[in-house]
């Protein structure tokens, strides 16, 4: 087992502005089934397929994430979770466009409440990478508030509830806003003053590291809000020494940093992926935090693995590391009061 720490890392300084990095990244990220295919030489057949089932949802890669999927392997695990496959255009019963009830937790545009006390912002429909089983691959987008004015009623909102303590920034992903905008928004957060923690989830620090820099850590730590990190992470070859340094700076500015992952079959429902993957985290002080069964959207039917099988590996898992270490096999059901824990 390979297992990177925060030692192993030996990474060359950019001669880039860190601030334009990311920008860069996204700009030159792969769009096109037909250059994807080309560089990673897979065979006809998946270029005419991924063609096709990209016309349902885009195909959007970075180049850092490509670099680690080597060429000739169509059922490589990171491909898997980003290749448009034919399976995604199969129906398959009590697969739908709203799995887990974002549509029934919508109290305004943008503003998402499922959980007591805690209040989860859609902030963008944008994400640096197109995940082909994401649970909100079909939300309505459009009507995602834009620009400053337009968020005041969202946080009004939540000024006029003092239950909540928490605000979730979500999206696609929040870290896809520009800094300033990023700043501006938890700045008007922490001045509600009963919240007290600011959660973000992201994918960024994975797929572009380099979108983890000083600007952004500061509209992270830099107000009275406790900040969590939810990253992720699927498999552990996803963790590159670049992935290091940006969980490294998280840790580092003082944010809780935890993991999520989705169980995906072909992708991380075996033992050894698995425990591999959490060893790696808590090496890295990251804590495994979820591991999700899959969002029942349209489209990723083939990616179901069955709770027997899930239970399974989670009992496993627990008998081969500590407690800390293993993450718990939750399902998120629509308008239920907190997540399912199954394991
Ligand atoms: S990063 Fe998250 S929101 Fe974006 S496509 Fe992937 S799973 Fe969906």
């Amino acid at each position: 087992m390979n297992i990177v720490t925060a030692a192993s890392l030996n990474v060359a300084s950019a001669s880039e502005p860190a601030q334009d990095l990311w920008q860069q990244s996204l700009r030159d990220a792969i769009r096109s089934p037909e250059e994807l295919c080309d560089i990673l030489q897979l065979p006809a057949e998946y270029c005419a397929a991924a063609k096709r089932a990209s016309t349902q949802f885009n195909l959007f890669v970075p180049r850092e994430y490509l670099a680690k999927i080597p060429p000739g392997q169509p059922e490589h695990p990171l491909l898997k979770q980003v290749l448009p496959l034919a399976e995604e255009e199969l129906t398959v019963a009590g697969f739908s466009r709203d799995p887990v009830g974002d549509r029934e937790a919508l109290i305004t545009s943008g503003l998402l409440q499922k959980y007591a006390s805690r209040a989860l912002l859609v902030v963008t429909g944008v994400c640096a990478v197109h995940c082909r089983y994401c649970f909100r691959r079909y939300y309505p987008y459009d009507s995602v508030p834009k620009g400053e004015e337009n968020w005041k009623p969202v946080l009004e909102k939540i000024a006029e509830d003092p239950t909540i303590d928490e605000v979730i920034l979500s999206g696609g992903d929040p870290w896809m806003l520009v800094d300033s905008r990023l700043q501006s928004l938890t700045d008007q957060i922490a001045q509600i003053p009963h919240v007290r923690r600011l959660r973000i989830h992201t994918r960024l620090p994975v797929m572009i590291p380099s979108r983890v820099t000083d600007t952004l850590l500061r509209s992270l730590t830099g107000t009275r809000l406790t900040p969590f990190v939810v990253v992720h992470i699927n498999h552990p070859l996803e963790i590159d020494t670049q992935v290091v340094v940006a969980l490294n700076k998280l840790i580092d500015s003082g944010a809780v940093v935890l993991n999520q992952a989705v169980l995906l079959r072909g992708v991380n429902d075996s033992v050894d992926t698995l425990e591999s993957l959490c060893r790696d985290l808590v090496n890295l002080r990251v804590t495994p935090y979820y591991i999700h069964q899959l969002d029942r959207v349209e489209g990723s039917g083939h990616f179901e693995v069955s709770d027997t099988c899930a239970m399974e590996i989670i009992s496993e898992l627990r008998s081969r590391l500590p407690g800390y270490a293993v993450p718990r096999l939750v399902r998120e059901r629509p308008g239920g009061a907190n997540k399912e824990v199954l394991a």
